[in-house]
Formats: structure tokens, C-alpha cells, sequence
């Protein structure tokens, strides 16, 4: 199918592109890479009256470390990502997820800020930065905003942004010494969307006890979550097969993931519950190895 008619405007500042989302409200929708909005508007499940280009803003397309943190512009495109020698040095969470993106056409298109704003549960990117405790900034012609991942995702397909908010960029805090990464997940075919999968965090502390963790569940729920219980479970605890089993099994106690025509919710609670249990593994073995610097 062809989309229904729309008025077509490529602004050419952050500034012209504010002005354009305050002045058609709902109306209006942006385009990024288009990977997720065009099909949508071909099968006329978006029908947006005005489409505001934002691929004119080279303001929106660092990725640069700042201090200790990363910033990922709104329009950093996943193969860009991919690709950064840096984020795979400091924040290698960040190139396993992306590596699982779609397929190489899918990632040279699509953007960060586009994954995160489009909020698809079983999308990547979301459940990394989650893990990473990342926050996202926002723009409107009335100031900035800054929130954590947490309250910009609030459902399936749904997140904080109001009509008028361009999302800026992602800022991901460093990783402590001594911290191990996973990004796993489970899909029919290569370059599927996954039908589950997590992004863990450990890092070993003295004694090579585990001193602080992070377990971001993907096709769990609505949006991303964290396993806060299962988390705090490990936390002074060796991270053993036994111990990654029982944080595995508490991370998926209180989860009712949905069912549809690819998987049973029954099924991708079990498919999460071992891809914990292995992801707590293989993060322990690489802080182990030598953590991020
Ligand atoms: C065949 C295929 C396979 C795919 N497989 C996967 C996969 O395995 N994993 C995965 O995560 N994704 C997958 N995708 C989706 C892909 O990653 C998209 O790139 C991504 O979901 C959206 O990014 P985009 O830049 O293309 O955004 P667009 O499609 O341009 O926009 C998506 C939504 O975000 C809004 N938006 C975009 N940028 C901003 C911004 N800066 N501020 C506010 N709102 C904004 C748009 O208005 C729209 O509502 C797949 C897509 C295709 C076509």
C-alpha cells in the first residue's frame, strides 16, 4: 500500500524543527531513518497529516564522550554505533545490542533516538540503555527536559514524549571498573525480532563478589524492565551457577509476558529465565577478563 497524502518539511535547524512539531501538535510526526514510521504509514496505520524531517540535523548525530559519559545524538545511525571504536572499548552492552539489529540496510538507516521514540518492547537498544541506567534529553521550543530511561518508556509502542518534544540524545553513564556485559537474546531467524532476550551488567568487587548488577529484560512487558529483586539477590553474593540460577529464577517470577502468534507467554518467560541465567555467566567471565577502562 502507499501512504495517505502528507505534507512533506525538512527543517534545517534544531530550532525550524521545534517551531514546525509546536505549531502542528499531533499532527505532525518525525522522520528519522524511516525504518519503523514508513511501513507504518504504508499500511496506513500512521497517517500523519505533516512529516518533519529531522535528517538535516547534523547537531543531532555526535557520539562523543563526555567526562565519564557517553553521548549518542537522537539521529546516530545504528551502523554509526556499531562501528564507534569507543563504545566497544567502554560500552561494548551497546555494540552486542546493536549487532542484533535488523540487518546491516536495517542499521545503516535507522537511528538510535528512532528505536528509542518508536519503543517497541522488543527492540534492542531500549533494554541496553536500561541497563546502562542511561538518561535520555528532550527538546521543545520550551526548554530541555532530561529523565531516566524509566519514565520516558511508559507502554508498548508508547513513550513520554509530548507532540511538540524532538528526543536530543542518550547520555550513558560509565561502567565501574571491574564490570562484565551480555546482550542475548533469542530469535527464530537471524535478523528477527527477538521473541526475548536480556542486557546484564556485572561487576566483581574485592573477593570477586558481585558488587553491583544490572538484568534489563527484553519481550518481558510493555515497555523494558529492570529485575530490581533479582538484582539486589546477587548483590555480595559470588556469582555462581547457582546464584545466576536464582537471580534468573527471581527475574522472571512475577513476569507475564504476553503470547502471540510467534511464542507462547509461557515460553518467553522460560527462554528469559535461561538467557539470564547464562548472560550473569558470560558478564561475570568478562569482568573477570578485564572491564571496560
Ligand atoms: C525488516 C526490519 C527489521 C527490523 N528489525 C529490528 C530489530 O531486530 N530490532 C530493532 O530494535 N529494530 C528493528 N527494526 C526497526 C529499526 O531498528 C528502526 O530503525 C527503529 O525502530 C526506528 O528508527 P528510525 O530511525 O528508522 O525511526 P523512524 O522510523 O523514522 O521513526 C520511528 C518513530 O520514532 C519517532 N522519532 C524518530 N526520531 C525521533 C526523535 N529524535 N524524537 C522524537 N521522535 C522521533 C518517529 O516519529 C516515529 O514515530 C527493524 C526494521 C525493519 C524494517
Amino acid at each position: 500500500m502507499k501512504p495517505a497524502p502528507f505534507r512533506y518539511e525538512k527543517p534545517r535547524s534544531l530550532e525550524q524543527a521545534l517551531t514546525l512539531l509546536a505549531a502542528e501538535g499531533e499532527e505532525a510526526k518525525v522522520l528519522a531513518g524511516g525504518q519503523s514510521l514508513v511501513p507504518l504509514m504504508n499500511f496506513r496505520l500512521a497517517r500523519p497529516a505533516v512529516l518533519v524531517d529531522i535528517n538535516g540535523l547534523a547537531e543531532l548525530s555526535h557520539l562523543r564522550r563526555d567526562g565519564s559519559r557517553l553521548r549518542i545524538g537522537a539521529l546516530t545511525r545504528h551502523a554509526v554505533l556499531e562501528e564507534s571504536p569507543l563504545v566497544e572499548r567502554h560500552w561494548p552492552l551497546l555494540t552486542e545490542a546493536v549487532r542484533l539489529v535488523g540487518h546491516p540496510q536495517i542499521r545503516n538507516a535507522g537511528t538510535v533516538g528512532g528505536s528509542l521514540a518508536h519503543a517497541d518492547p522488543t527492540a534492542e537498544l531500549p533494554v541496553a540503555l536500561a541497563a546502562l541506567d542511561a538518561t535520555f534529553v528532550v527538546r521543545s521550543l520550551s526548554g530541555v527536559r532530561e529523565m531516566q530511561w524509566s519514565e520516558f518508556f511508559v507502554g508498548q509502542l508508547q513513550t513520554s514524549l509530548e507532540p511538540d518534544e524532538l528526543l536530543v540524545e542518550a547520555v550513558v553513564p560509565a561502567l565501574p571498573p571491574g564490570t562484565g556485559c551480555r546482550f542475548d537474546e533469542f530469535s527464530r531467524r537471524h535478523g528477527d525480532f527477538a521473541l526475548a532476550g536480556c542486557a546484564v551488567t556485572v561487576s566483581l568487587g574485592p573477593g570477586g563478589v558481585c558488587a553491583r548488577t544490572s538484568i534489563a529484560l527484553l519481550g518481558a512487558a510493555p515497555t523494558p524492565i529492570r529485575a530490581t529483586r533479582a538484582e539486589a539477590e546477587l548483590v555480595g553474593r559470588p556469582v555462581t551457577a547457582e546464584s545466576a540460577a536464582r537471580s534468573a529464577a527471581h527475574a522472571v517470577q512475577d513476569l507475564h509476558p504476553t503470547s502471540d502468534l510467534h511464542a507462547s507467554g509461557g515460553y518467553r518467560r522460560g527462554l528469559i529465565e535461561s538467557l539470564v541465567a547464562r548472560s550473569l555467566l558470560t558478564a561475570r567471565d568478562r569482568a573477570r577478563e578485564g572491564a571496560p577502562s
